[in-house]
């Protein structure tokens, strides 16, 4: 029996809508299966946790994390903290710091049911996590901006081989298990920045060579911005600094439905933690028709992480039911959220992929 023990925060928003959904169907994917378990803990975060206990971030969630094997970070609405309370900082750069969650897995699948930009879109973006331009998490203390006179604003970024080196592994061995275009693009402006971009591509380089089989490219940022929204199909996997990373991504949603399409996963060498590209999207909380479809996802993701890490072929299977399921309610409509031109409630599209994966034999997703 493999045991799982994973975290609950829901944050603020639409989190509190979208994270129990997503906990519901990864909690029926396994039960699906009986030598895979998952024992789940919730733990307070972001602003519930600020009015209940006065932080944001409370030390004995932090505690607790440590003993985890992954956790659902829902999204946080961190432009709402009071300002001036350093008990309400933004949580999440500071987990995937002190978590050491360097590599950021976003893909970007279109599904020929919604109305896409383009079709035929199956594609990954992995961006490093910690470093790059993000002032609130690549220093040790203190911040990477500052201004010196009233009149001068400076950013400082950060590029090192370490992170560079783990996020180009983490993208060449997805494209590895990927039944896809086994190729990786690794996007850059070392025109401009000779020593940064410089660094990365040039560690990049290093670490295809231990590839032979997966396909290497380099492209210039905004070549590739350009390329992305004419061309997505020919990309795979793409491996990206920070910053660039971040814009691209949103890009990269908007090309297949928007940000409810959007999941992601972070993973570092011992932590793995599940957090849509989305953000907590106040505009639409309370009302129920936030999309799951990227918590649901960035879930499976998390099963499937862990399912590979363990070698547990039966977890495996479980994230890719979800997948499955997943896919038949958006083939057929039945039952999706306004966003994607239905009218059910966010718990509703969860309780059809719930039910899409009881009518599958189990074992029927089986790809590996
Ligand atoms: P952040 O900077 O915190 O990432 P953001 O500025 O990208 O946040 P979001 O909160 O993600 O903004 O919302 C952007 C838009 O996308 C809003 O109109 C929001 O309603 C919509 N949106 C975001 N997530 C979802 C979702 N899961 N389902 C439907 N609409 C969503």
């Amino acid at each position: 029996m493999a045991k799982y023990s994973i975290g609950i925060l829901q944050g603020d928003d639409i989190g509190l809508e979208v994270v129990p959904v997503a906990v519901k169907v990864l909690q029926e994917a396994v039960d699906r299966y009986p030598g895979v378990k998952i024992d789940w803990l919730d733990l307070p975060i972001g602003y519930p946790s600020y009015l209940e206990c006065g932080e944001t971030m409370p030390q004995r969630t932090l505690d607790a994390l440590y003993d985890l094997d992954g956790w659902f970070l829902g999204p946080i609405g961190h432009m709402a903290y009071p300002r001036d309370d350093p008990k309400a900082m933004n949580p999440h750069p500071f987990l995937r710091r002190e978590f050491d969650l360097v590599s950021n897995i976003r893909p970007t699948k279109s599904f020929s049911s919604l109305p896409c930009l383009h079709q035929s879109v199956d594609l990954v973006i992995i961006r490093e996590n910690n470093e790059g331009f993000q002032p609130d998490r690549n220093m040790f203390r203190g911040t990477a901006e500052y201004m010196p006179t009233p009149d001068l604003a400076m950013s400082v970024r950060v590029i090192t081989r370490r992170n560079s080196e783990f996020a180009a592994r983490t993208a060449f061995e997805l494209a590895r298990q990927r039944n896809s275009l086994k190729k990786v693009t690794a996007i850059h402006k070392n025109t401009v920045f000779k020593l940064g971009c410089g660094l990365f591509i040039d560690t990049c380089q290093e670490v295809a060579k231990e590839y032979p089989d997966i396909e290497f490219e380099t492209m210039v940022v905004d070549t590739f911005a350009m390329a992305l929204v004419m061309r997505p199909q020919k990309y795979d996997v793409v491996v990206s600094t920070n910053m660039f990373g971040d814009i691209l991504t949103d890009e990269a949603a908007g090309l297949v439905g928007g940000l409810g399409m959007a999941p992601g996963l972070c993973v570092g060498p011992r932590y793995v933690m599940a957090q849509a590209t989305h953000g907590s999207a106040p505009d639409i909380a309370g009302r129920h028709i936030a999309n799951p479809y990227a918590m649901i996802m960035s879930g499976q993701m998390m099963l499937s992480w862990l399912g590979n890490k363990k070698g547990d072929g039966e977890a495996i299977q479980a994230a890719r039911d979800i997948e499955l399921g997943v896919g038949k309610v958006l083939d057929e409509l039945a039952a999706v959220t306004p966003d994607l031109g239905g009218k059910a409630s966010t718990g509703e599209m969860g309780e059809a992929v719930c039910a899409a994966m009881r009518n599958l034999p189990p074992g029927a997703g089986s790809i590996y």
